[in-house]
């Protein structure tokens, strides 16, 4: 009731007092007056004019102009959600939607999960109430899978378009289908008066997925309102694609950026950046700064590493707060990154991409780039995706920079030399281009499309590719030879909010009598880094995570963290108190080297596809403590991830003939089993193998005869 307009006060301890009450008062005024300085709030009028008058409309607007929390309020106000619709927004990162949706609920002084929620796999925030919906584009793909015409939208706004994520070109070409649809729907229905009775969920807010047909909505369909909202500067190609729909632009506003470069190539990036934000801490003025790494394990190794200097200085320079923001970091850490740091201390962010354009964090005036990115990778020759690590583009480094320039003029560290710029590509390759497809192929295939290579993609992707990742499914035993969905494998993977693969151990687990520990293995596998090595304690942390390894392999001892975590917690629990044994659990975890960010949220992720598996009635038991049915069943779904022992010691992927070797951090790095099964390859400036699990080479002649088969 802080926000003052509770119907029923409430009297006793619970009172805000005086104090708070002005402080609540103050805050609610400090954000108005910031929403309103905002450059996009000057078009506000026209903007939702432009929409009333627009079926589709592109926006075209600097990050940090106001678009993404501005917009969906604007809309809002202006009555699109009278007809009882929601108003949703996708993001291609779940970091974003998260922490948008937390701020709008907040500026809209309303209760998270309310008007204003937000949806991302494993996790929904919203109810029946909710009406300004964030979402993982991902997540509304799925949605269209239950609901066709997207009934309960009456604008959805599709931002972040410039990234051209894999899943937002897919959405681009879905809406266009799906606005024509409805427009034919409601002109049919408004001549014989009919109403659409709305699929419900059941809304009990977080977790909640069961669809039930709940005829308690009776909405008339209105057509479909289509918003595309970019960062990069050039609307022409959405535009085109979108049949020359207008475009309008939300002027910006940039203070200089002052650029400086390295002198020389530097070979050891994570080294620079250390040196770099030292070298402005202590010789720049007040501002934060913000670093761009690729990923979570770059950012706990440098946190680390930025930890242990700040002490060897004089207290007085120790006033630093270090604030990691990656996708798998707890929200409550990742909305850290927003608050103001304290009188007299510094905030330095280490973020991955997703501070380059999805969400702004004030108060940055100096920007690390180490002009590197990681992206997916996907060569249809040899048939296996991966995730690299390459240099950024033009446009990237522009944005990057841009993010210093916010408030007032800014600094940009960019650790490589000025011709390497120049090198660069103008713009980034759309992911569609470098991925494997066969998700892709899947979730249209259960839209009814089963025409890939004539799906109208704003960039179709290549021939190769498609051939590739439609020989995968099938091999998988997900598409028939006509090219349309199994019965059941083929459904039943659709539904399934995990890669291909992940699907197929789950379904055929169910089989093997192991879906208990293969959930357990996908959870796992599903999130980056569960064990974490500081550099100064390398040979402890070996010794310690030795206690849990299994000489089959990383997916059985990844198995025996989780069990042994979970003992641990439930006989915590018989004696504490549940936030206790969370507390101490996350001791065991740094006590064991278990990064216990990355088992939170394997055990969230388990829960979920549990709870997904059980609704498709597959059969969960577990194979004790016989570890044979799981090997034998990751054998079954994975075989296309084998690879042989070459008289070197190095391993020669058999689909492919690729080499590779085992990653160091594997428990079977040193064993050199015979036959392995991997779940990812790493391209650095070696091929690594990652996960790896002994395997007998004859189980794959007898669980994969469509690809293997014995000579002799
Ligand atoms: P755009 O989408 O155009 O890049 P946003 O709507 O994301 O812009 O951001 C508008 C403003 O809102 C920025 O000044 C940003 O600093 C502020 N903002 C966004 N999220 C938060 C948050 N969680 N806490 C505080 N300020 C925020
Ligand atoms: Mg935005």
């Amino acid at each position: 009731n802080s926000n003052g307009t509770n119907k029923h006060p409430q009297f006793g301890p619970k009172l805000l007092n005086g104090d708070q009450k002005s402080d609540s008062f103050a805050r609610r005024q400090k954000i108005e007056q910031q929403r309103r300085s905002l450059p996009i709030a000057s078009v506000e009028k026209r903007l939702v004019e432009e929409v009333r008058k627009n079926d589709i409309l592109i926006i075209v607007g600097e990050t940090g102009s106001g678009k993404t929390t501005q917009l969906p309020q604007y809309l809002f106000n202006g009555g699109f959600c009278r007809d009882g619709g929601t108003i949703g927004i996708t993001q291609p990162r779940r970091v974003a939607a998260v922490t948008v949706a937390k701020r709008v609920a907040e500026e809209c002084g309303v209760e998270l999960g309310q008007k204003v929620g937000y949806s991302i796999r494993f996790e929904d925030m919203t109810s029946a109430s909710t009406r300004i919906k964030y979402m993982t584009d991902g997540l509304l793909l799925r949605e269209a899978l239950l609901d066709p015409y997207l009934s309960r939208y009456s604008v959805i706004v599709v931002d972040e378009a410039h990234e051209r994520t894999v899943q937002t070109d897919v959405l681009l070409g879905l809406l266009k289908d799906v606005q024509k649809k409805r427009s034919q729907k409601t002109l049919s229905e408004s001549n014989n008066n009919g109403t659409l009775v709305k699929e419900e969920n059941n809304g009990e807010g977080e977790g909640s997925s069961v669809s039930v047909v709940k005829p308690q909505l009776v909405r008339k369909l209105n057509p479909l309102k289509l918003i595309i909202m970019s960062a990069s500067l050039d609307a022409r190609g959405f535009s085109e694609y979108f049949g020359g729909a207008k475009a309008v632009h939300v002027q910006g506003r940039q203070f200089p950026v002052d650029i400086l470069y390295t002198t020389q190539p530097e070979t050891d990036c994570l080294d620079a950046a250390l040196v770099t934000i030292f070298q402005i801490h202590l010789e720049e003025g007040p501002g934060d700064i913000l670093v761009f790494l690729s990923g979570q394990e770059e950012i706990e190794s440098i946190e680390g590493l930025v930890r242990e200097n700040l002490k060897k200085l004089p207290e007085a320079n120790q006033k630093v707060l270090i604030l990691p923001l990656f996708s798998s970091l707890p929200s409550e850490k990742q909305m850290k990154v927003f608050a103001a740091a304290p009188v007299g201390f510094r905030k330095v962010i280490l973020a991955t991409n997703i501070a380059e354009t999805s969400v702004t964090i004030p108060g940055i005036k100096y920007v690390i780039d180490p002009g590197l990115v990681k992206v997916r990778s996907y060569s249809p020759d040899s048939g296996i995706e991966s995730l690299i690590v390459v240099k950024t583009s033009k446009a990237q480094a522009l944005q990057r920079s841009g993010r210093a320039g916010r408030e007032g003029a800014g600094k940009c560290f960019r650790l490589y030399p000025e011709s390497r710029f120049e090198g660069l590509d103008d713009s980034t390759i759309p992911e569609i281009k470098r991925c494997n497809l066969s998700n892709v192929i899947l979730q249209l295939s259960a839209l009814g499309v089963d025409d890939i290579l004539g799906f109208d993609f704003m960039e179709k992707p290549d021939r190769m590719a498609v051939i590739r990742s439609l020989e995968l499914l099938y091999l998988l035993g997900a598409l028939t030879d006509e090219k349309k969905l199994s019965d059941p494998i083929g459904h039943q993977m659709a539904r399934l909010p995990l890669e291909p693969n992940d699907s197929k151990a789950l379904i055929l687990a169910s089989q093997f009598d192991c879906l208990e520990e293969m959930l357990i293995v996908v959870a796992m596998l599903s999130v980056e880094s569960i064990f974490y090595a500081p550099r100064d304690k390398l040979e402890e942390s070996r010794t310690v995570i030795k206690s849990f390894s299994s000489p089959e392999g990383d997916h059985i001892t990844l198995l025996n963290v989780y069990r042994a975590s979970l003992e641990f917690l439930e006989k915590n629990k018989m004696e504490n108190s549940k936030e206790k044994a969370e507390k101490n659990l996350r001791k065991w975890c740094k006590d064991n080297f278990i990064n216990s960010r990355s088992l939170k949220h394997a055990r969230d992720i388990y829960i979920q596809i549990r709870e997904n598996v059980e609704r498709m009635g597959l059969k969960i038991s577990s194979c004790g403590d016989d570890m044979v049915p799981l090997r034998r069943c990751l054998a079954a779904a994975y075989f296309l991830n084998a690879a042989l022992k070459q008289p070197d010691g190095t391993y020669r992927v058999l689909a492919n003939g690729q080499i590779a070797e085992i990653h160091p951090t594997s428990v079977l790095r040193r064993a050199k089993s015979e036959c392995i099964i991997f779940y990812n390859l790493v391209q650095t400036t070696r091929n690594y193998v990652r996960n790896v699990t002994r395997i007998d080479y004859l189980w794959l002649a007898e669980l994969a005869p469509q690809c293997y088969a014995l000579k002799d």
